[in-house]
């Protein structure tokens, strides 16, 4: 075999194994992103379903289940072990058979290899107050001793001091969302 053709064969062969990586990483980032994909669909599902048992009226406070909402979800992604930014967006909300359906709408973002894309997803669930049998329900949250903000149990801010505190508490006491621990809630 002559030298020339030694190299062309060298080069085919780079072109070849270049193309079959290429559709290696390809195919494995699809799967990835369908997998995160999936399971952000069913983070966002299942506190949706949570929500639908909260009994309080949405135009009273919007802030308390925005930030419930939150929680959930993210608490369903670290389930998962999932990673992901999570903003939720209040849309509009309507009244259907004296329950009051809320819309919202939660993106999400996340990166593998090199996928980043943004998702939306819209969340209905329905809110009303104690005559229909609906139980309030709220979640824990963590103050500091001179701080003004509430946190998530995880926060690096919680090392000197952590008093637990239910979520509507803190909201009534004006208490305001940490943005280190809430760093993709929607600033009021
Ligand atoms: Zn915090």
């Amino acid at each position: 075999m002559k030298r020339s053709e030694k190299g062309s064969v060298t080069i085919e062969a780079t072109i070849v194994i270049s193309l079959v990586l290429m559709l290696l990483f390809g195919c494995l980032g699809t799967l990835l992103t369908i997998f995160v994909d999936t399971q952000m669909e069913w983070a966002v599902q299942s506190a949706s379903d949570e929500m639908n048992i909260i009994g309080i009226p949405f135009s009273d406070r919007t802030d308390l289940l925005r930030d419930l909402m939150w929680i959930k979800i993210n608490k369903q992604v670290k389930n998962r072990s999932i990673n992901n930014f999570v903003e939720i967006r209040e849309l509009s909300y309507k009244k259907v058979n004296g329950h009051e359906i809320n819309m919202w709408e939660v993106s999400y973002d996340y990166k593998f290899i090199s996928f980043a894309e943004n998702e939306k997803i819209q969340v209905p669930f329905k809110t009303g107050n104690e005559n229909d049998g609906l139980k309030f329900e709220s979640s824990t949250v963590y103050i500091t001793t001179y701080g003004e903000k509430y946190h998530m149990e995880q926060c690096f801010h919680l090392r000197k001091s952590k008093f637990p505190i239910d979520l509507d508490e803190a909201l009534k006491k004006g208490y305001e969302p940490c943005k280190n621990c809430h760093k993709n809630i929607e600033s009021r």
